[in-house]
């Protein structure tokens, strides 16, 4: 019987990669996936530690999974990602039902760390790739920033780009599991360097692979978007018209106390230079940094009026023991909420007024569902008719209601 895993992944699209890569090793040693927790031998928790709240949300999972381990001692548990790094053997002392504690920089020898365990055979059948739309390809490692509020260079560790030629094959083994969309991750994505392949050839590369449709990418930081990197991108349909791009503050007085490496007039400019080449952004914000004064705040509604972002997912600052910022003194709460729900009250519209700026334009749509895909420059579209999932589809949009955009196909 082959042993079942159930997979909890907390935190961002690095960690969803990172969870499928873990779950190959383990279905290389016989494992299949299961959703349902009671019937699971084995549970693979992958987690985040950017945000106490999503450290807090992992340790009481596992603080749960007592009483499941308590039903049946020969089920296993594995704790592994940024909030295993960070804690490390702590955890052990903890949580003694716990077999297997593997921090985010050790994922890339997971099936070491299994076959050390000696809870998993190496010598069972693999089970055959599940085919996906859309599959993660990490392209790189951990963080040469060092933002003052950040815990991530810590636990992850200095930028390691992976071979361009190991990505490929990444992303080949994907394609010809099913997927036709592929997403490339990074802390700062577009900072790769192998040797002389830039992120720009990367980008262009694994779009040449057959079955690819649609490339994406997250999360770039702005200092890297040169005019050579819209040069080399422009004409390829292939890579999508999207970029989730993370300003944090419109102030440049916070953003140098953060030490974003960029100052408000940098970031518009490269908002700019993408819009042009047909690009859309949306955004993170973070208020209530701690040094943020009400004219900074003032300062991020203005850029939110300029930047003209798709979305922005906007959080209270929390701060990260160990990292420089956490030595500052806090906003009060009353502050924090303040600013949060002024902030959300300006950016509700955001989406609404982007997809109303669609309409009239005609749309490559990725179909997900026979009647529902997304555009290149990431819009929910409904098609009206049918087509296969997986197909392009050439779309005219008629009108859009809330965050959907409504299309009559061009062969109507
Ligand atoms: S760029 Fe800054 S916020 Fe992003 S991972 Fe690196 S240190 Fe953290």
């Amino acid at each position: 019987m082959p042993i079942k895993v159930f997979v909890q992944t907390y935190g961002c699209q690095m960690n969803l990669a990172d969870s499928e890569e873990m779950f190959l090793h383990l279905s290389a040693r016989g494992a299949v996936r299961t959703d349902n927790l009671d019937q699971a031998d084995a549970v693979l928790i992958n987690t985040c530690t950017v945000r106490d709240h999503a450290e807090h949300r992992a340790l009481s999972f596992l603080g749960r999974l007592c009483k499941w381990k308590r039903q049946n001692p020969q089920r296993i548990i594995i704790f592994a990602g940024c909030a295993a790094q960070r804690m490390g053997k702590a955890l052990q002392k903890r949580y003694p039902y716990l077999n297997i504690v593997s921090g985010a920089k050790e994922i890339e020898h997971f099936d070491q760390t299994l076959d050390k365990s000696g809870l998993f055979s190496p010598a069972a059948t693999p089970a055959a790739p599940q085919a996906a739309l859309s599959a993660y390809v990490t392209i790189m490692r951990g963080c040469n920033f060092n933002c003052s509020y950040c815990i991530v260079p810590s636990v992850r560790g200095p930028v390691k780009c992976l071979p361009a030629q190991t990505i490929l094959q990444d992303a080949t083994r994907k394609a010809q599991a099913g997927a036709k969309e592929i997403t490339l991750l990074g802390q700062t994505v577009n900072a790769y360097q192998d040797g002389s392949t830039t992120f720009a050839d990367l980008l262009n590369r694994v779009s040449e692979i057959p079955g690819v449709q649609r490339v994406r990418f997250t999360s770039p930081h702005p200092i890297y978007f040169t005019p050579q990197f819209l040069a080399a991108v422009k004409d390829n349909p292939k890579i999508a018209r999207h970029v989730h791009l993370p300003v944090q503050s419109g102030s440049s007085k916070v953003l140098q106390e953060m030490k974003r490496g960029y100052t408000r007039e940098i970031f518009l400019e490269k908002v700019r230079a993408l819009q042009v080449a047909g690009f859309e952004i949306s955004t993170d914000i973070i208020v209530g940094f701690p040094t943020e004064t009400e004219e900074d705040f003032a300062q991020t509604l203005s850029l939110v009026d300029q930047a003209r972002f798709t979305a922005a997912y906007c959080f209270k600052y929390s701060p990260r023991q160990g990292t420089p910022a956490a030595q500052l003194p806090l906003h009060s709460e009353n502050v924090l909420e303040n600013r949060l729900s002024i902030l959300l009250n300006k950016v509700r519209g955001l989406a609404e007024q982007a997809y109303q700026r669609q309409v009239g334009t005609v749309q490559s749509v990725l179909m997900e569902t026979p009647r529902k895909g997304r555009s290149s420059s990431n819009y929910w579209v409904e098609t009206g008719l049918d087509f296969p999932v997986g197909s392009v589809v050439s779309c005219k949009i008629e009108r859009a209601e809330g965050t959907l955009l409504f299309a009559r196909n061009e062969h109507d």
